[in-house]
């Protein structure tokens, strides 16, 4: 699909919005806001409000809520605008769509119907929070939201023990302590992490420091406001302890055979095939 042309090639266009300032939009977005036969969004007064702002009229054109409760309903039109020659402009509340936002399912039935997909990139507050987090961006893992619940959310953050890389989190700010609680009884006290709210907003927010050091402090603060992203630093390699590796290894097993979990484990922790390939065996006998 062309840029900047003077009507839009037929297809589905992924418009990311602004997260907090409202500039932060790209000059396609707009364009595509402006000139796309269809619209749909996640809240359609969000989507007004933001056309407003940017003076981009509908003049007429149909403007469809489109989310995680009526998605199913909506996307048959959806498509059938798309396959009738049409160009629709979907937007989420904030950021990109897709990204802990509805979206999916509408770009996965579109590419499943042959046609065509394409996305206007722009603000997401994975990418903002690792930005100004201060920590590895090689290599990250985005991991959306934790349960509410605190037995299920040990749960799930034991799933992401061992993952060598940095892990993004969203969250809730009121739940600020009591995830740092848990971070820390999974992750151990000292992995590096960093608390990013009201990013890209007036009162933009960076705390950086131990999961311990920012359990404590969100024990004793009132909860704060806004949105919030925690950045969680990877595991130290030589902090390997051997619990971990077994965990890897199981993990590894139940998809693959001993000989390939020795190969993935051994590349996840930088450690050497023989000694794991030999844990391997005896864990696939337990
Ligand atoms: N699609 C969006 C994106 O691309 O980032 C995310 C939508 S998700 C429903 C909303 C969550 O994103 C918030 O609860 C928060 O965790 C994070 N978030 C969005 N805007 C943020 C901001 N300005 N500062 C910090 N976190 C933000």
């Amino acid at each position: 699909m062309a840029n900047m042309s003077p009507k839009l090639q037929a297809g589905l266009y992924l418009v990311a919005t602004p997260i907090g300032t409202a500039s932060d939009i790209t000059i396609r977005a707009l364009d595509i806001l402006e000139k796309a036969d269809v619209l749909a969004a996640e809240d359609t007064r969000q989507a007004r409000k933001l056309m407003d702002i940017h003076g981009i009229k509908l003049n007429g054109r149909p403007l469809l809520a489109y989310h995680d409760h009526n998605g199913a309903g909506v996307r048959p039109r959806l498509l059938d605008a798309v396959r009738e020659g049409k160009s629709v402009g979907y937007v989420s509340d904030a950021g990109t769509p897709l990204i802990a936002d509805p979206g999916y399912a509408l770009a996965r039935d579109m590419i499943a119907a042959g046609l065509p997909v394409t996305a206007a990139p722009g603000p997401s507050a994975v990418l903002t929070a690792l930005s100004v987090a201060g920590l590895p961006t090689d290599r990250f893992l985005f991991a959306g939201f934790s349960p509410t619940k605190s037995g299920a959310r040990l749960a799930f953050l034991s799933e992401f023990k061992v993952v060598p890389a940095t892990l993004v989190f969203y969250e809730n700010p009121k739940r600020l302590a009591a995830c740092f609680a848990a971070m820390v009884k999974v992750f151990g006290p000292d992995r590096p992490a960093a608390m990013c709210r009201e990013l890209t907003k007036k009162f933009e927010e960076v705390r950086r420091g131990s999961l311990v050091e920012l359990a404590d402090y969100y024990a004793d603060v009132p909860a704060p406001k806004g949105e919030a992203v925690i950045v969680l630093g990877p595991p130290a390699k030589s902090t390997v302890s051997d619990e971990d590796i077994d965990a890897a290894l199981r993990g590894a097993l139940n998809d693959g055979s001993v000989k390939d979990a020795a190969a993935e484990v051994a590349e996840m922790f930088n450690l050497s095939r023989k000694p794991l390939y030999k844990r391997a065996v005896e864990l696939s006998r337990e």
